[in-house]
Formats: structure tokens, sequence, C-alpha cells
């Protein structure tokens, strides 16, 4: 591990082992190995923070998407109806299960939205080379955020089993769904280990 780095390097201590190491500097895919036991230490980034920008902002338009245009359709004997987000959700906590109905409207529309949010306020910044302000507030945020975004696919797919079951009613994706799902795997893509890497980009110690 280079020495030049260590002064703007923090320490990173093997998960397996816990050898401590100066956190190395990663180029683009590169990954870096504990030397006693072979465990993956870090890895290089895969996209750039312009790239990580720019996904960002593909995320919002498609998050507006998902929320303007109806997730679901249902017919039934020659009746039709859609459903946006908003009204899915609307629906569900004017019925008994309140809580659930919650937890869906927290995980669908509040968290993807926070997200974007603060994904575009961090990486605005590191693209100027500067450090947001309220940065480590922002990188715990999104942190405690990722894993709704799990959460999320796993309550698309209960929603439409739940629908399909209780009324044995014909159930077809609208736009709002693949723009929802769209959403997703941009929110992953773009809040995993690549917007962890800004800590050591931008130099700020890790808490
Ligand atoms: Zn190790």
């Amino acid at each position: 591990m280079a020495e030049a780095e260590a002064s703007r390097a923090p320490l990173v201590i093997c998960e397996h082992c816990d050898s401590v190491y100066q956190r190395p500097v990663l180029a683009r895919k590169q990954t870096a190995h504990c030397q006693r036991c072979g465990a993956l230490l870090a890895r290089g980034r895969r996209l750039s923070t312009d790239q990580l920008l720019a996904l960002t902002m593909a995320a919002a338009i498609v998050f507006l998407f998902a929320n303007t245009f109806p997730i679901m359709g249902i017919s039934m004997q020659g009746l039709s109806n859609e459903a946006t987000l908003w009204q899915t959700v609307e629906a569900l906590a004017q019925g008994r299960i309140t809580l659930i109905a919650l937890v869906t409207g927290l995980s669908i529309i509040f968290a993807p939205a926070l997200q974007i949010i603060l994904l575009a306020w961090v990486l605005v910044h590191a693209r100027a080379g500067r450090v947001a302000p309220g940065f480590r507030a922002c990188m715990r945020a999104l942190e405690h955020l990722r894993p709704w975004s799990m959460l999320e696919v796993c309550l698309l797919g209960i929603l439409v089993a739940i629908i399909k079951l209780a009324g044995m009613l014909e159930v077809h994706p609208g736009i709002g769904l693949w723009a929802m799902s769209m959403l997703t795997v941009l929110i992953i893509l773009i809040g995993g280990r690549d917007v962890r890497g800004l800590w050591d980009e931008l130099g700020v110690g890790r808490p």
C-alpha cells in the first residue's frame, strides 16, 4: 500500500482477522485484500462522481414517473380501474392494515425521495471538489436508508400478490410500476459502495 496516501487515508480493519492496514486509494475496479487471510478489504469505485450524479438525475426523473403514472391497473368483469402509488397507499391506510400502509408509504415514496435529495446534495458538491455542508449527516442518513430500497422490492411484490389473491382480479402493471422498479435498481446502484467512496475521495474521516 502506497505510503504517499497514508497522510490522507484512514485505517481499515480486516473484518475477518482484525489486521489493521492503511486504507488504500484504489482506482476504479481495483480491489485490496488482507495479506494475512485474503479477505476483501476495499474495492475501487465502479462509477465516477459524474456518472453517479447523472444516475441520480435519472433517478429523480424516474421517481416523478413512478409517482405520476398508475402503478397498476385492475380489471374485473369488464370494469377497470387504475391506481397510482399515492392512491394505493391511501387505500391501504383506510383499511384495517394501516401499519402496513405506513411502512409502504414510507419506503416507497419517502425513502427514495430522501435518498435522491441527499445523493444530489453530496454529489453536486463532490463534483466541484467540495465537501457538502452536513456531509457526515447526509452519508449516515444514506446508510440508514439503504435497507428501505431492498424492502421496496419485497413490498411491491407482496402488494401485487395480495391484490391478486384477494379478489382473483386481473392485475396488470402500469407505467408507474416499471418506473418504480427502475428507480429501485438505480438507487441500489448509486447508493452502494460507490457513494461510500466519497469519504476517502474527499478526505473526510469516517466517524
Ligand atoms: Zn484478514
